[in-house]
């Protein structure tokens, strides 16, 4: 069975880069019948909140992709704390006393030389009576985790393919801090394998972390550490049978082609505010970066069938807001009033003739107020003036039934002579007060005969 998860930090509100990478580990737990689990890492106490928590939640649920479980790092500090000790007692982690300060010297001094800022492993020749003598000190270590260019380093990624981190290059990653705090890369990897996550598909910024967070997958795996039932479960064997598979999807860029802020600032609850529907969001979201095209769909069924992981492409993808109000308006138009019930006071009838003319479902309020009225009788010439009274008196003359605007327009063009513009607008100004707006062979039977005759006399 295949498991993914999002995992944010709740120390803000969902964005519009969360929300694909939410999205798409959605849309593949559910093409496979898997699980979507939401991790919250809040291990950084200080910034995470119940209230982003909350909003979180909020927003899956409005999207439609309410998780199957949610797990809290905040709930697993124990478990994170025993596999370290793991870890330390086999050589795969090991305690640091430098300051941030000392660090920092450190890199300016190999930078001057020239060479890559990679952290020397001082802490690694401390005897037992260095760490004695630096606890009696008062020193708190913090933890690091050892690279070893001996373990995996390579993966076939489920969208950028073969990948691989250079080790030597990088720094042994420091882990969990002197007070204790726990960083992102280790709590997130006792997870996954806890979890028995299967894949992981999250933006490009973690490939690095990936090629990392692999040695992580490997130093647990050959202690043992983990539900390995679930391993063989997932009928994997080779080299890299216990790891979940990874995916890295290209940052979304704005309108204007740049990584830009706006879309790392705007958060869901504002496109809701908007009028864009939770479905839109989605039709855009899967195929932003694929080869496939935007369609404007009503329901989740065909964006999880036609979800393929490997569809997404290495460049980066273009979210225009302006193309999601397009194709918001695009969907509104073909959506049913099971959809918006609830959300609207239109009736079936009514939201029918209206929704191919409005940007969101609030705006159908203001359709449903010119069907039913009053409107304020709009400014018409003298000539138009005498049309009306005449179209009145043709309406009356008629069968008020669902045929009754082309059998009005029928008989006035035979009387009048009137056709094209001259013979619609100054019907449609009258009835609606809009020159423009919904079908009027749809609104005309919807305002009624009484109220028609009404609007066009006056
Ligand atoms: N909390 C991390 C983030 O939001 C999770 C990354 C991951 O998917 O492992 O970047």
């Amino acid at each position: 069975m295949i498991v993914t998860r999002f995992a944010p930090s709740p120390t803000g509100r969902l964005h519009v880069g969360n929300v694909r990478t939410a999205l798409l580990n959605w849309l593949l737990a559910r093409k496979q019948g898997g699980r979507f689990l939401l991790r919250l890492d809040d291990t950084d106490t200080a910034r995470s909140t119940e209230a982003f928590a909350q909003s979180i939640r909020d927003d899956l649920g409005w999207l439609g992709m309410a998780p199957d479980a949610e797990e809290k790092q905040s709930a697993r500090m124990a478990r994170y704390a025993e596999v370290l000790g793991q870890l330390a007692a086999a050589g795969h982690a090991y305690r640091a006393y430098e300051t941030p300060d000392e660090l920092d010297l450190k890199r300016k001094v190999l930078l001057g030389r020239g060479l890559p800022p990679v952290y020397d492993r001082a802490a690694l020749q401390l005897t037992d009576a260095d760490h004695a003598r630096y606890e009696a000190e008062g020193r708190k270590p913090h933890w690091r985790f050892k690279l070893d260019p001996a373990l995996p380093h390579e993966w076939t990624d489920l969208i950028r393919g073969p990948s691989r981190i250079d080790v030597p290059s990088l720094s042994d990653p420091v882990i969990r801090r002197a007070d204790g705090s726990w960083l992102y890369m280790l709590p997130s990897v006792i997870d996954d394998v806890d979890m028995g996550v299967t894949h992981v598909v999250r933006g490009e910024d973690h490939v690095t972390n990936t090629g990392i967070q692999l040695q992580m997958f490997a130093a647990l795996a050959a202690l043992g550490i983990g539900p390995s039932d679930q391993l063989r479960f997932r009928g994997q064997t080779g080299t890299g049978a216990q790891f979940p598979q990874f995916g890295h999807a290209a940052l979304l860029t704005g309108a204007d082609g740049a990584l830009s802020k706006r879309l790392g600032s705007i958060g869901v609850s504002e496109f809701r505010d908007r009028g864009i529907e939770p479905i839109a969001m989605k039709a855009l979201l899967a195929r932003l970066g694929t080869s496939q095209s935007v369609e404007p769909v009503t329901s989740d069924a065909p964006l999880i069938e036609g979800f393929e992981i490997g569809n997404l492409g290495r460049a980066t993808a273009r979210f225009d807001e302006a193309d999601l109000e397009r194709l918001n308006g695009q969907i509104l138009h073909h959506l049913d009033h099971a959809a918006v019930a609830g959300r609207t006071s239109l009736s079936e009838a009514e939201w029918n003739a209206v929704r191919g003319n409005i940007a969101s479902v609030a705006e159908a309020e203001q359709w449903k107020a010119v069907i039913h009225g009053p409107i304020a009788a709009p400014a018409q010439t003298d000539e138009d003036r005498a049309y009306l009274a005449a179209a009145a008196e043709t309406l009356a003359g008629l069968p008020f039934d669902a045929g009754i605007w082309a059998a009005l327009t029928d008989a006035l063009k035979a009387s009048t002579g009137r056709k094209g513009k001259a013979l619609f607008a100054p019907l449609r100004l009258a009835l609606t007060g809009q020159s423009n707006g919904p079908d009027m062979g749809a609104l005309l039977p919807l305002i009624g005969r009484d109220e028609a005759l009404a609007r066009l006399r006056s």
